[in-house]
């Protein structure tokens, strides 16, 4: 016979936030990586160790709307959800198209997605190449936090355990002018764990890279991502020369450190996030927002 297990599901975000506060309890958004994380055998309903707390259907996290240039996403917002939103980038659209099937889709969240913090999140590249930003609630008020500080480690983030991710932050992303692309590498097209996945972000003006941005993911614990190295790409003109190619790539060539793992082996990952950088630097795709 199935245990029985407590379950809440409050009208509003201040009821949520104050049971949070008073209990420590498993936040279910979608479910679609707390049900496969608490599975056990074939058959037998997964067993989730403490009491849970349902949020998907709060009014508060399925907002989506344009403050300034700035993009708010509501965080639990579904992929269907953000698919069929005029205000969501051609580039987010494309990675949520290769995330799982669409009964995923209509069940699984962004908010979710980030907070599972898996190094093969689908939606986490782009995030970090966006400078996402996190807006996160509790009783004692809400922070914002960049989305590279949250996610700490794989399935490790930096939520209090009476916060609430509400929103997720995309500043200056309807601003024209950005060139940016998702590559996933994966069994299938979509409905399959990435090998590898990358992003890329770049602005141009006159010829000059004014702004460059790239973050790789299934190759380390968390996205790979490197400040120090996209700087030295800042002022060059285009197209960039093999001589400007070549050193970013063997930058990142000593910091990539995949895994072998069931999916795929380190050597072929390695090999294929530095081919993707090596074809987005040569610029070829243009591809806006
Ligand atoms: C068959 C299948 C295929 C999949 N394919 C893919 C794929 O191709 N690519 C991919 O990236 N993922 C994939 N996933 C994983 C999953 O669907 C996504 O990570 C999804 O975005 C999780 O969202 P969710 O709302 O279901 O999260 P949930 O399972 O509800 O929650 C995930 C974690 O985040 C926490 N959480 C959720 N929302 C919040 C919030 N707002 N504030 C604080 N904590 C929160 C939960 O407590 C939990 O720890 C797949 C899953 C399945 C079952």
């Amino acid at each position: 016979m199935a245990e029985k297990i407590t379950a809440y599901r409050f009208d509003r975000l201040d009821q949520t936030l104050s049971q949070l506060n008073s209990e420590d309890c498993v936040i279910i958004a979608g479910g679609t990586d707390v049900m496969v994380l608490h599975k056990s055998r074939r058959g037998v309903p997964p067993k989730i160790p403490k009491p849970i707390v349902f949020i998907d259907h709060l009014s508060e996290l399925k907002q989506i709307y344009q403050d300034k240039k700035d993009l708010h996403i509501g965080a639990c917002c579904t992929y269907s959800e953000l698919l069929e939103h005029p205000l969501i980038p051609l580039a987010l659209k494309n990675a949520i198209k290769t995330i799982a099937a669409p009964a995923i889709r209509n069940r699984g969240t962004l908010g979710g997605n980030i907070c599972n913090a898996s190094p093969a999140g689908d939606s986490l590249p782009l995030l970090y190449v966006y400078n996402a930003r996190l807006l996160l609630h509790s009783i004692n008020g809400n922070r914002i936090v960049a989305i590279s500080d949250f996610i700490q480690g794989p399935r490790r983030v930096g939520r209090f355990p009476n916060e609430i991710v509400t929103e997720i932050i995309l500043p200056s992303v309807l601003e024209e002018g950005a060139h940016v692309v998702f590559e996933k590498v994966g069994n299938r097209n979509a409905d399959a764990i990435a090998k590898v996945s990358f992003a890329g972000f770049v602005r141009i003006s006159k010829d000059r890279i004014d702004d460059i941005r790239f973050a790789f993911g299934a190759v380390g614990p968390t996205m790979v991502r490197s400040f120090d190295i996209e700087k030295k790409l800042i002022g060059k003109s285009i197209p960039l020369a093999n001589s400007d190619i070549a050193p970013i790539l063997a930058d990142f060539d000593k910091i990539i450190r995949p895994i072998d793992d069931q999916r795929s082996t380190a050597v072929y990952r390695k090999t294929v996030a530095l081919n993707l950088l090596r074809y987005f630097l040569s610029l070829k795709q243009t591809q806006t927002n």
